[in-house]
């Protein structure tokens, strides 16, 4: 049986929707019993994940955003604009009974929406709680209008409120899930209806705590919604259908001659997703490596396409590359101490300072009178360098870009740090760091040299 996910631009408007409903048709006529090479497949399911609308989560985040700065006109006038575009979309829906019933649903919904957005709008004021319960609305929405629009095209279709089956910490805006309890709802929930020849449908990213309260698991959570699912339910194939081919050697925004990666490995996808490769949420892969499930990367608007295939191993490609991860917006924290640094226990208070304000490093280099880490999220870093500054000199440095080349022919190669710095050019390098497993190596550039960098290392390896 097969988990689905639609991303946001999978069902951004009615055409995407349509191509989702032959999509999810294929998937059950395929799996039917194969009468001619006797193959039985399991005929169950698919389970359908889906994103938000294309865009309503930042409309959303938006308008929550704008109700604590006190604009109530101007947030209640954005909940109206997403309820029209909800409706519009929902006309996709044929069966003016179950069009009618979505409507209702998304009256209620975006109502309820309005009065709290109203009632932040007072306080000027909104709570990671509060963030999560307006950001849910996109899913819970886009999820229930997908499921009657499957139905209505004669794929007998179930919508499943997310809430009753993910559960999740309390950790607001990126809740990690709770796997032992999610397992047992979502078999509780799902297994009768996929017995049943139903197709669940619900929403990604929203969950709920065990008392029930609204959660996410974070930007871009739908994926792990979909890889969590399949894990629990224990699936055959997780497939992520987006809007590109597949993984590309490259983020296709700043390298438009990016081409397809045709398979990759379970721990090459997650380093790549890791270093900001946004095809995959860098948790995806972690539940469905834990039950060895393959993960598909697929188009959407090209189902025809093979995508890309992740699974435990592959067959070497014979390039030294797989691909080239990029993230912006990094900031570097240099913290010296002349004194303490090769002192023992010093890198632990270091790091315990990270932890102590919930803020994980990614790239970490050490010389002999310093350590720099870069940073992604800066929501508490304020706090964490005055911590530092009780015991070491802190600076850092914001605009800065990470760019991460992964692949499994790196160590095999002595000369490919030499074609690297060299297809780098004339960049100032600010961190360079090559893990013991030798599979990628990371450098930290200004993030206004990233382009121009990625471009050349990527006609260097990929050309
Ligand atoms: P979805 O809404 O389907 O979840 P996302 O926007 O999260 O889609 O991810 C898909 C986007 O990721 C692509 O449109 C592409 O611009 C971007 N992207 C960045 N790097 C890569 C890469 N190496 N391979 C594929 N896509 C990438
Ligand atoms: N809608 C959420 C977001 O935009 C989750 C997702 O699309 O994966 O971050
Ligand atoms: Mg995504």
């Amino acid at each position: 049986m097969f988990v689905l996910k639609f991303g946001g631009t999978s069902v951004a408007d009615r055409a995407a929707i349509t191509r989702l409903i032959e999509i999810v048709r294929a998937t059950r006529q395929a799996a039917l019993p194969n009468v001619l090479v006797g193959t039985q497949q399991d005929p169950r399911g698919p389970i359908v994940v889906v994103s938000a609308l294309g865009g309503a989560t930042d409309r959303l985040l938006g308008l929550a955003a704008q109700a604590g700065a006190g604009d109530a006109d101007g947030a209640r006038e954005n909940v109206r604009l997403l309820l029209e575009r909800h409706v519009e979309v929902a006309g996709v829906i044929t069966d003016d009974g179950l069009r009618s019933e979505v409507e209702a649903y998304l009256g209620r919904e975006f109502g309820s929406l309005a009065r709290v957005i109203a009632a932040l709008a007072v306080l000027e004021e909104v709570s990671p709680r509060w963030l999560d319960a307006i950001a849910a609305v996109g899913e819970l929405t886009s999820s229930r209008i997908v499921a009657a629009a499957l139905e209505s095209s004669g794929v007998p279709a179930e919508w499943v409120d997310a809430r009753k089956v993910m559960v999740t910490t309390a950790e607001h805006t990126a809740a990690p899930p709770l796997m032992d309890e999610t397992e047992a709802k979502l078999n509780y929930e799902l297994i009768p209806l996929l017995a049943a020849r139903q197709v669940p449908v619900m929403g990604g990213f929203v969950g709920a705590t065990v008392d029930g309260v609204t959660t996410t698991l974070g930007r871009g959570g739908s994926d792990y919604s979909a890889a969590i699912v399949g894990a629990c339910i224990g699936a055959s194939e997780i497939q992520i259908w987006t809007d590109v081919d597949g993984m590309l050697t490259a983020d296709p925004r700043l390298v438009p001659s990016a081409r397809v990666v045709p398979q990759l490995s379970f721990d090459e996808a997650s380093e790549l997703a890791y270093f900001g490769v946004k095809v995959l949420h860098p948790a995806t892969i972690l539940p469905a490596m834990a039950k060895n499930i393959p993960v598909r990367i697929l188009n959407s608007r090209r189902a025809e396409a093979l995508g890309t295939l992740i699974t435990a191993s592959r067959p070497s490609s014979g390039l030294p590359l797989t691909a080239v991860a990029s993230k912006r917006n990094v900031t570097v924290v240099d913290i010296s101490s002349t004194r303490m640094l090769m002192a023992h226990g010093f890198l632990h208070k270091l790091f315990g300072v990270f932890e102590h304000h919930a803020t994980s490093v990614d790239v970490v280099t050490t010389s002999e009178v310093s350590v720099s880490v870069t940073v992604d999220d800066v929501r508490r870093l304020p706090r964490i360098l005055e911590d530092l500054k009780a015991f070491a000199e802190v600076t850092s440095t914001r605009d800065l870009a990470v760019l991460c080349v992964v692949g499994e022919g790196i160590k095999g190669d002595a000369t490919f740090v030499s074609r690297l710095l060299k297809a780098l050019g004339p960049v100032p390098i600010r961190m360079l760091s090559q893990a013991s497993e030798r599979r990628n190596i990371t450098i930290v550039i200004p993030d206004a040299d990233l382009p121009g960098a990625l471009t050349r290392v990527h006609e260097e390896f990929f050309a």
